[in-house]
């Protein structure tokens, strides 16, 4: 038995319904480590270029890694890949929980998905055993009447699911897989993948443990996380209030975008923030398996008719920017009420929100009228109207509705110019609620991440500028970030910053660890740490170098297969709306990204990269990278 992993891949081809499990060497495991490198070992090597997302041949991939399921904080989470059906390009999406684990417990380190079920089934896996059942009776249904279904089938609560939901069925494309009920692979379409496929859900139950070379260090680690995070005011932040503990402090800087990304405060953040979630409608505080941080918040309440269940989670940051001050609208039960939607039809909540905040732009530039809207009101700071349009949305039920359930970008392609004037989509991916304008580091992220507009692929500008808390530079300093600019500036040395951070996060998600716990700034555990953790877990030798050697290969496969499907530089580009100044009030108030200084980055970051000034990278690069039989 190895440390660290089980040394089982189970590979289910659907159109045949023949599983078969793969024992791959140790030098696999330490050279891809798991999550989207794993992931993308297999689409690359299976899949054909140019393949139709939603075709039976695209190749779904739920990859755990060498450090999941074992017993200490921010470990337990899973990466889903396959090519993506909103924007052609690789699709990438992480979800915690305790399903992740249970994948391991159950005796696998990831599933790879081909082909197409004639009929609807389940993947149900235990203790090493797997096999497919039939889900005709759970088609259409939603997903907390699924997790309730397939655990009384199962016979057993503890099972742990994960399911597409009706949104995914009739073809929503920002489609989420979701877990618990409440968490989720929600970007870049993988629920859209899943469901083309008939497959409606993974259910997973073991009792093994993960058996790791060193459980000393293990305990220890695990001691010291759970001591360090009253110590930690950012990751305490997050144990208080969850992810919504940031919402002040961003509107503060003016990163907290608002009507559609055209300004950067919003006059309602307060009734959005966590402290406010905390004092009125928070439930309790809910976890991931063995993670001490327990940021997950369960809300309850009542309000104009509806209901808010706990078993639905609360929202996130994310959700409280896009259904909330996206739209321009402070209401804290309507957007829980519209988490709950999300996560019972099964989408993404970012690129859902942004969606209906974009129509509501057009809708107020009088791109589009009632005559296209149905009837609906759709102003800036409408409740009853968006919530309206998202239950359209998730049950495709109007042609407005089915529109909309395409996203942005298609939908602008349709409305014209204009309306393509008020994306903030890149790749056709919505961008999250952290702004490049104020957060320069974040335009180039943003611009050359392999599937869009993203917030956790790299460290953000505040951790590396003059001024910044020592625990911030003191980690950074050990990737060679000596030299932290002045605070805005994007120069070299923040783009240095953004690649070496973006490399590092890269390998989080190659690890499939949580970002709030792992890192290279300002989380419990700093890069030190996570060569720990890598180390007791496998009883590898490993280095901070080797690491992020990995953390870069996994950038560099999600690069090949981009620029196997036709992409290249003219794609890493933000919309039109980034460069124009900011409105409104505050700090960010006529702050724009400087398209000039972005092209400049682009070029360093691809010669740091060892591309070439399209985007493509070099030879030399992908054999340095053990990637030569991509070369
Ligand atoms: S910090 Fe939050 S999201 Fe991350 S593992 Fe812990 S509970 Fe889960």
């Amino acid at each position: 038995m190895p440390f660290g992993y089980t040394g089982k891949i189970l590979h289910v081809d659907l159109t045949n319904q023949v599983l078969t499990i793969e024992n791959p060497p140790e030098a696999f495991y330490r050279t891809y480590l798991g999550g989207g490198a794993m992931g993308l070992y297999y689409i690359l090597k299976g899949m054909k270029p140019g393949t139709d997302a939603l075709s039976p041949d695209n190749i779904l991939t739920f990859m755990c890694s060498v450090v999941t399921g074992v017993p200490v904080s921010g470990q337990s989470r899973i990466c889903v890949n396959a090519k993506s059906p909103t924007s052609g390009a690789i699709g990438d999406s992480q979800a915690g929980g305790f399903f992740p684990a249970e994948v391991k417990f159950a005796g696998f380190d990831g599933i790879v998905i081909t082909g197409k079920a004639e009929k609807p089934v389940y993947l149900w896996l235990h203790n090493g055993e797997a096999e497919l059942r039939d889900a005709t009776y759970l088609w259409g249904k939603s997903t907390r009447t699924v997790d309730a279904m397939l655990k009384e089938e199962l016979g057993d609560p503890k099972v742990q699911i994960a399911q597409v939901g009706p949104a995914a069925e009739k073809g929503v494309l920002f489609s989420s897989i979701v877990n618990m009920v409440n968490r989720n692979n929600g970007r870049t379409g993988m629920g859209t993948v899943m469901a083309s496929k008939n497959l409606k859900a993974v259910a997973v139950r073991g009792t093994a443990k993960v058996i790791t070379a060193d459980p000393k260090k293990i305990t220890e680690l695990a001691r010291q996380g759970a001591k360090d995070v009253k110590n930690n005011p950012d990751v305490d932040g997050l144990a208080n209030h969850g992810t919504a503990s940031v919402v002040g402090y961003q509107n503060d800087m003016g990163t907290f975008p608002t009507r559609n990304y055209t300004e950067g405060q919003f006059e309602g953040a307060e009734m959005l923030k966590g402290e406010t979630m905390t004092a009125t409608i928070l439930k309790r505080d809910d976890t991931c398996f063995s993670c001490a941080v327990r940021c997950k918040r369960v809300v309850e309440a009542e309000k104009d008719g509806y209901k808010v269940e706990p078993i639905f989670g609360g929202p996130e940051y994310e959700t409280l920017g896009t259904f909330g001050s996206y739209c321009g609208i402070d209401d804290m039960v309507a957007v829980s009420y519209a988490n709950q939607i999300c996560n019972d039809y099964g989408v993404d909540t970012i690129s859902c929100g942004a969606t209906i905040a974009f129509a509501m732009e057009c809708y107020e530039k009088g791109i589009i009228s009632q005559k296209e809207t149905g009837g609906i009101d759709l102003k800036f700071g409408n409740t009853k109207a968006m919530l309206e349009v998202l239950d359209q949305i998730v049950n495709r039920s109007t042609p407005f509705g089915m529109l909309l359930s395409l996203g942005s970008a298609r939908v602008a392609a349709q409305w014209g110019p204009e309306a393509e004037k008020c994306l903030i989509t890149v790749k056709n991916q919505e961008a999250p609620a952290h702004m490049p304008q104020v957060k320069k580091s974040l335009a180039l992220v943003y611009a050359v991440n392999a599937f869009g507009a993203d917030h956790q692929s790299s460290e953000h500008d505040w951790m590396y500028e003059e001024g910044a808390a020592e625990l911030y530079l003191e980690r950074l300093a050990l990737m060679g970030l000596t030299n932290p600019p002045p605070a805005g500036d994007f120069g070299a040395e923040k783009v240095r910053f953004s690649t070496l951070s973006h490399i590092f996060y890269s390998l989080l998600d190659t690890l499939t660890v949580c970002q709030f716990v792992w890192g290279p700034a300002w989380t419990l555990f700093g890069p030190v740490e996570t060569v720990d953790l890598v180390k007791a877990s496998t009883g590898w030798d490993v280095t901070l170098d080797e690491l992020l050697q990995a953390g870069e290969r996994r950038l560099n496969m999600m690069r090949v297969f981009n620029n196997r499907e036709g992409f290249s530089r003219k794609d890493d580009k933000l919309p039109a709306k980034f460069f124009e100044p900011l409105k409104g009030v505050g700090p960010s108030e006529g702050v724009a990204v400087d398209k000039e200084l972005l092209e400049k980055a682009i070029d360093q970051h691809y010669a740091s990269m060892k591309w070439s000034n399209e985007g493509i990278p070099s030879r030399e690069k992908l054999e340095e990278l053990q990637l030569g039989w991509l070369a």
